[in-house]
């Protein structure tokens, strides 16, 4: 790995969250927990220099690999079809940005990636994983490693310190829990924070009428000010604190309560009061 990175005049930059996994146990346990068969369509985001994409291929699945640094993304195909040439056409590259992939810009036959398996960048790994869980409505589960704090945070339910916005949001799609440590000196280069894995799987939204933004809308003014009841941290969101706690109550939820102790059903009750309250 680093002779092809030497190769590639590579050096490994932080705005991109580039560090790279040299262990082979590292990442034959992730393509292994993440349960692939040949059935599956893996999207990997930031494959780098394909270490665990290699790893994937291994299982039988197709590899669907999302790229932003075109120098590794121009490097890849030829790095698989040097190690592991029968699996070269079950990979397909696309040089482009996580954050704005959209279910369009996939090729065809590459249209319906079933898990998202990747060691992601952790600078945008949140946006990153909501971003395609959104777009991408036929990833049914996953396996992504990133900073084990921001796992604990994914992963944390109600009522626990972790528990915040990206928690709830995560709730919408999916059931998600801590699956494993990983040691920092898996990483070239070793990163400054602990890592983790994080495993999901897809699961219905909660019932009701209120749409996920409108969800999302109201998450974030709660926790906003996570500390305030809710009576008062949905004040501006509801129009007054008055008419937040007659939205609250309506939901069957008590208005002094906080957002950290609500789950994600509670607050697609609560956002379908917004209506009748902020006319
Ligand atoms: N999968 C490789 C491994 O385990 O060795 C590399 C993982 S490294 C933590 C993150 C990778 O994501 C880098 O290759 C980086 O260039 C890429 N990356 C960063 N931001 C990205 C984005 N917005 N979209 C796609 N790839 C991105």
């Amino acid at each position: 790995m680093r002779q092809l990175a030497e190769r590639l005049g590579l050096r490994p930059t932080k705005r991109l969250g580039q560090n790279f996994v040299h262990d082979a146990n590292t990442v034959r346990r992730i393509a292994r927990l993440a349960q692939l068969s040949p059935g599956d369509l893996a999207l990997e985001i930031g494959p780098g220099l394909g270490s665990l994409t290699l790893a994937l291929l291994s299982t039988g699945a197709s590899v669907l690999a999302v790229e932003i640094d075109p120098t590794l993304a121009e490097a890849l195909p030829a790095t698989v079809a040097a190690r592991a040439p029968a699996a070269a056409r079950r990979l397909t590259v696309l040089p482009s940005d996580a954050m704005t992939l959209r279910s369009s810009d996939l090729p065809e036959e590459r249209a319906q990636p079933t898990a998202l398996v990747a060691n992601l960048p952790y600078n945008v790994a949140v946006p990153v994983l909501l971003s395609v869980l959104a777009e991408l409505p036929t990833l049914r589960r996953g396996l992504v490693m990133v900073q084990l704090e921001i796992v604990d945070r994914l992963a944390a339910p109600p009522g626990s310190r972790a528990y915040g916005a990206p928690s709830v949001k995560l709730a919408w799609y999916a059931a998600a829990r801590r699956a494993g440590l990983v040691p920092r000196a898996v990483f070239w280069p070793v990163p400054g924070v602990d890592s983790a894995l994080l495993e999901f799987h897809r699961h219905e939204p909660p019932p009701g009428p209120a749409t996920r933004a409108e969800v999302f809308a109201l998450v974030d003014a709660a926790f906003a000010q996570r500390r305030k009841t809710l009576r008062a941290a949905l004040a501006s969101w509801a129009g007054s604190a008055p008419d937040a706690e007659d939205a609250l109550r309506a939901a069957g939820i008590d208005p002094t309560t906080r957002a950290e102790r609500l789950s994600v059903a509670e607050f697609a009750r609560i956002a379908e009061q917004r209506p009748l309250t902020h006319t």
